[in-house]
């Protein structure tokens, strides 16, 4: 049965159809060219379902020879409704996956020393193989202490300096990769876009996603340059690129100008723009002006539907792999 997926444009698109390209290992999980685009789009809810299934499966087979299933602890702080949706829908993916949850949700002012002791009683839990604290976390609490005091063994979101300084080293392997990045990474490689010996340009050098995701790039051998607000000529570095990597937090900066013909662009970017034709108000896009952008490029991830996706989908991939290493079961 082929799947329907709606472009932020509103194109109706189907799927799985296998594209061939011009020297391209082209998969099932790209989509048709549209009528009004040339770049194939990369449909990133379809890859982010197949990595779900791909889950799904490894968790039963683990379940059934060792009797154990992952475990996956979310500690949330405070009553933000936006970290409750992420909260609920994590739980739900979980679920789905056949991982066992476990939450702690504290007050808005629940002291520092509290949200250490959850963390410090799910470091030491056996059947916990991830912990996540959702972030942002009230101002009175010091992100950087709690984050650090993660098990790196049990840092499911690979933002420990532990996991961060071997991924950034040669020959060192970290745990856990952080899942936007690894997310963008498996986008690339699902879709068999070729990234060693490329040149390839991140925008944005956040700890989150822009500096992760050029050290992945980096690893597997493209050459690799981050802009960042104080580059003067972003425009005339990121035309250069035969991938790119939006993750600026800049509605739709990255123009179809700036993009080399025939470049895979993954807009890692969401930002609600007005759109006084939706029931709500708005819509949401990309740091990458897509329509401009799909003229150009050769591949391109759509918002929604690109990036976003694949997180949730990498985290339950992490917390398999936390998992498999703590029983010593190989995947
Ligand atoms: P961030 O922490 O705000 O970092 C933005 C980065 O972009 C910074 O390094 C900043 O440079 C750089 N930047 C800002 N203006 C720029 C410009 N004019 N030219 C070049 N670089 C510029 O954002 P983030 O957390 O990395 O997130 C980036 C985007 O991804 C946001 O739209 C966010 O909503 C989205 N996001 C999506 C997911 C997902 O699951 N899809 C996950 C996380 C984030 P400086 O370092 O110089 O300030």
């Amino acid at each position: 049965m082929s799947a329907i997926s709606t472009t932020p444009l509103g194109w109706k698109l189907s799927a799985p159809a296998p594209l061939r390209r011009r020297g391209s290992r082209a998969t099932a999980r790209v989509l048709p060219r549209s009528a009004r685009a040339d770049a194939a789009i990369i449909d990133g809810k379809a890859i982010a379902e197949t990595v779900r299934e791909e889950v799904r499966a490894k968790v039963a087979a683990m379940k059934e020879s060792t009797g154990k299933v992952p475990g996956l602890a979310v500690v949330l702080v405070g009553e933000r409704k936006d970290s409750e949706t992420y909260v609920r829908s994590k739980k739900k993916a979980c679920a789905e996956a056949g991982i066992e949850s476990f939450g702690t949700d504290l007050p808005g002012d629940a002291t520092e020393d509290e949200v250490l002791a959850v963390v410090a009683a799910y470091n030491a839990d056996p059947n916990v193989h991830g912990i996540l604290v959702q972030l942002p976390m009230p101002d009175h609490i010091d992100e950087e202490r709690v984050l650090g005091a993660i098990d790196y063994e049990k840092d499911v979101d690979g933002f420990h300096p532990l996991n961060i300084g071997r991924l950034s080293q040669r020959g060192r392997e970290p745990l856990f990769v952080p899942c936007t990045p690894r997310g963008c990474i498996e986008l690339l490689e699902r879709t068999g876009i070729e990234i060693a010996g490329k040149e390839a340009v991140v925008v944005g050098r956040s700890n989150v996603v822009g500096t992760p995701a050029a050290l992945l790039l980096q690893r597997r051998d493209a050459t690799v340059t981050i802009v960042h607000s104080r580059t003067p000529n972003s425009e005339e570095i990121v035309r250069r690129a035969d991938i790119v990597i939006a993750a600026c937090g800049r509605m739709e900066m990255v123009k179809g100008s700036w993009i080399k013909p025939g470049a895979a662009v993954i807009d890692v970017g969401i930002n609600a723009k007005d759109d006084p034709s939706k029931k709500r108000g708005y819509r949401l896009v990309g740091d990458v002006d897509f329509e401009e952008c799909a003229k150009v490029a050769g591949h391109i991830t759509p918002v929604p539907g690109g990036v976003g996706p694949m997180t949730i989908a990498i985290l339950l991939q992490n917390t398999l792999e936390g998992a498999a290493r703590a029983y010593g079961y190989e995947l």
